[in-house]
């Protein structure tokens, strides 16, 4: 069971090895965010985390994020989308999220869009980009980058802020390197081309050193804050298996 009172513990850590990291590879501390990821966490663990003064957290699954918010809806937390998104889900997660780092697609961004012009909200967005060659990962094709941006431009519900990426799970540290390498050069490219996609939402757990090396503005950690995820797919949180 994760506890509560190694949070502190592990948050502190956290900070200070992405600190070390900036410091390795030349940045500012204060360049680089954390967005603890809280998936499979229930909301008691997520309140003590709210605690210790963490306010955004990244979901994968919009059914696990909906259940979540509600018990949670007073600490005036700011719910980030990280996981693949159907198209079906968007009606909850453009109520409830403050932010999608996973469009991958026109087909996600027109569903949002129109549920975001009924709820008459606007949000962030980072377009998730497919860096690493793995048959399985989700995310945009480099080569549509540009394109998928210019079209972008029509969607007022939609601030384009930034790219996210999953690096290629691999012991090979170059391999790794290489996928946050060519996110970071599309970024750059497409600035040059206009757009204002200046952050870089890469690097995790087993993998943020590397990432804040190639310009990484935010890393995603979810097992060095909460701790390992004892059933990685399912709800670690008893009480919304009975659910839907
Ligand atoms: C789970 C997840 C993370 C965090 O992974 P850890 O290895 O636990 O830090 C980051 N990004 C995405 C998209 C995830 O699904």
């Amino acid at each position: 069971m994760p506890d509560p009172a190694r949070l502190a513990a592990n948050w502190a850590d956290v900070r200070r090895r992405v600190d070390e990291a900036c410091r390795t590879a030349g940045r500012e501390p204060a360049e680089v965010g954390i967005l603890p990821v809280s998936k499979t966490f229930g909301p008691e663990l997520i309140r003590a985390a709210v605690a210790l003064g963490m306010r955004r957290f990244g979901e994968n699954k919009a059914q696990e994020l909906r259940d979540k918010s509600a018990p949670l809806a007073d600490c005036g937390i700011a719910w980030v989308m990280i996981g693949h998104l159907q198209t079906n889900k968007a009606k909850d997660v453009a109520r409830l999220a403050s932010e999608v780092q996973s469009l991958d697609r026109l087909e996600l961004a027109q569903a949002l869009d129109r549920r975001l012009q009924h709820e008459g909200r606007a949000i962030d967005v980072l377009v998730q980009v497919k860096t690493s060659s793995e048959p399985s990962k989700y995310g945009l094709p480099p080569e549509q980058l540009a394109g998928f941006l210019d079209t972008l431009r029509g969607y007022d519900t939609l601030r384009v802020r930034g790219l996210m990426t999953l690096a290629i799970h691999s012991t090979d540290p170059a391999e790794v390197r290489g996928c946050f390498r060519r996110l970071r050069e599309l970024r750059d490219r497409e600035v040059t081309r206009g757009h204002a996609v200046s952050r870089l939402s890469m690097g995790m757990s087993g993998d943020f050193p590397l990432a804040i090396a190639e310009g990484a503005t935010e890393v995603r950690i979810g097992t060095a804050i909460f701790g390992a995820r004892p059933y990685p797919d399912e709800y670690y949180w008893p009480e919304a298996s009975s659910g839907a």
